[in-house]
């Protein structure tokens, strides 16, 4: 008989102690087809090490849900019914054709209508009240995550590995912060010790709703939209897991994307700065707090396509692959207006910095980037659209007497405009990038509005007409080389 040595017994012994956090996005698990897929992948994962899944609810279901509740608010329960029966009716058809074994779907129907049950009182009472409290809208909307977790695991262990649904709010320990919730690490840590290590030790798939946690009161919080990659680094720095992995519907993070640069290319490995850097400047991969929890302790997050797992992915680290000449991607954001306090009246004016950004922060406007020339004739900062004009008539109120005195020309609002950002790690201290971007940019006759670029040298960002996006990322994309893989990008630049 043939013996196995003592060294592999410690190989798969090793191997199957290592620890992986999976995160199955809403696409990933949006029907009984994907779900099954996502399954396939925890338990031949399970196979090989020990696997912790977070899974975010089946797509467009959080959206239903919060229409859902601002539709309660307004007093029009009708239609907030309505979409309640249509999440069942996705649920129950994901289910029938996901699960056959008549009693384990019975099982769970009967705690799908049990959630749901839960949500329209929930509803009810708000339409009764009129009143939304973020408090009860955390609640409602952390619905989806409830229902997608009990199915997946139950997808998996039709494969043989047994799945376990956990609620996270179990296990991530929050501030009361309701709608943005920020958990608390150290507590977080215990509660996940205490609950899903015995489970991965007798081989068990603990399946965790994303987005989810509770306040140390024990009532349920959210961690924002897109909440769930932040819940799987969250498990995973608790753990101490060897990697994150977010399964979605993209290869990876992209150079560029590919919806304006058919060319674009999959990076394989990406700084954590730079991904952050992207996930800042609108790239959709990523929610922008994911990799705050892992980064200190170096765990790698991967990006794969759940749809297309034999591709290698994106790897996001701590060093990025080296050797890339400086630009790594692009990234262009729309929806974006441009906000300009100004005229000359304002040379001089000391505190009107101040009081522009003191606006923009009682009104909780996002500012994306800010220019403001040595003249100081104008300070121009961008916004989202949506927070826009609530900004433009904070500032109109703030600067009345400005205005009304000529001090302050102008306070102009410019929503055709999209922003534009190369981001790169190594273009720290590479001399000549920003002549490169802007010489590309001026032979494409691109109209440059403003520019900033931080001190971290990691971007360089810039405000274009909206029409002119398209042509200054593909002139870039070229310019840069972006769409050549990475070895002979290396090449043509040590041949410059
Ligand atoms: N389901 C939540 C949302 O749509 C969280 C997530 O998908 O990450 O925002
Ligand atoms: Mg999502």
């Amino acid at each position: 008989m043939c013996q196995i040595p003592a060294g592999m017994t410690r190989l798969i012994q090793n191997m199957k102690s290592k620890l992986a956090v999976m995160k199955f996005g809403g696409t990933s698990v949006g029907d009984a087809g994907c779900i099954a897929r996502a399954a396939q992948i925890c338990a031949v994962a399970a196979r090989e090490r020990q696997v912790v899944a977070v899974v975010s609810a089946m797509s467009g279901v959080t959206n239903r849900l919060i229409e859902a509740a601002s539709l309660s608010e307004a007093g029009d329960s009708t239609k907030s019914s309505e979409l309640l029966a249509a999440i069942r009716t996705q649920h129950e058809t994901a289910l029938g054709a996901l699960i056959s074994d008549e009693p384990a779907r019975r099982k769970l129907l009967q705690r799908i209508e049990g959630i749901l049950g839960e949500a329209a009182r929930l509803c009810e009472g708000t339409a009764l009240l009129r009143e939304l409290t973020p408090r009860t809208l955390d609640l409602i909307s952390s619905v989806g995550e409830r229902l997608s977790a009990p199915m997946l695991a139950a997808a998996i262990s039709t494969l043989g590995v047994a799945g376990e649904s956990v609620d996270a709010t179990e296990l991530i320990v929050t501030d009361g912060f309701y709608g943005a919730a920020e958990p608390l690490m150290d507590l977080t840590s215990q509660r996940c010790e205490a609950r899903l290590r015995p489970l991965l030790q007798k081989g068990v798939v603990p399946v965790v709703t994303g987005f989810i946690g509770a306040s140390q009161e024990g009532a349920l919080t959210t961690l924002g939209r897109g909440g769930s990659d932040y819940s799987a680094t969250v498990l995973s720095a608790a753990l101490m897991a060897d990697e994150a992995i977010i399964w979605t519907d993209v290869d990876g993070v992209l150079t560029a994307d590919p919806h304006l640069v058919p060319e674009a290319r999959t990076i394989p490995e990406i700084s954590y700065r730079e991904a952050a850097e992207l996930a800042y400047f609108g790239a959709k991969v990523l929610h922008p707090k994911t990799l705050r929890a892992v980064m200190p302790y170096e765990i790698p997050v991967w990006i794969r396509n759940s749809f297309a797992p034999e591709k290698p992915g994106t790897k996001i680290g701590a060093k990025g692959a080296s050797g890339n000449g400086g630009a790594k991607a692009l990234t262009a954001i729309r929806d974006v207006s441009l906000i300009a306090v100004g005229g000359p009246g304002i040379v001089g004016l000391t505190d009107v910095v101040g009081r522009t950004f003191s606006t923009t922060a009682k009104v909780r406007a996002n500012v994306l980037l800010i220019s403001q020339s040595s003249s100081q004739n104008d300070i121009c900062f961008i916004v989202a659209s949506a927070d826009a004009k609530r900004t433009v008539d904070a500032l109109r109120e703030q600067f009345a007497q400005d205005l009304a005195h000529h001090k302050v020309e102008h306070i102009s609002l410019d929503p055709h405009i999209a922003i534009v950002a190369v981001v790169g790690e190594n273009m720290r201290g590479a001399v000549g990038m920003a002549g490169r971007t802007f010489s590309a940019l001026g032979r494409e006759s691109v109209n440059i509005i403003a520019i900033a670029q931080g001190s971290s040298e990691t971007n360089i960002s810039f405000v274009v007409e909206e029409k002119d996006m398209k042509r200054a990322v593909v002139t870039l994309h070229r310019e840069f080389g972006l769409g050549v893989a990475e070895v002979s990008q290396v090449g043509s630049v040590s041949r410059r």
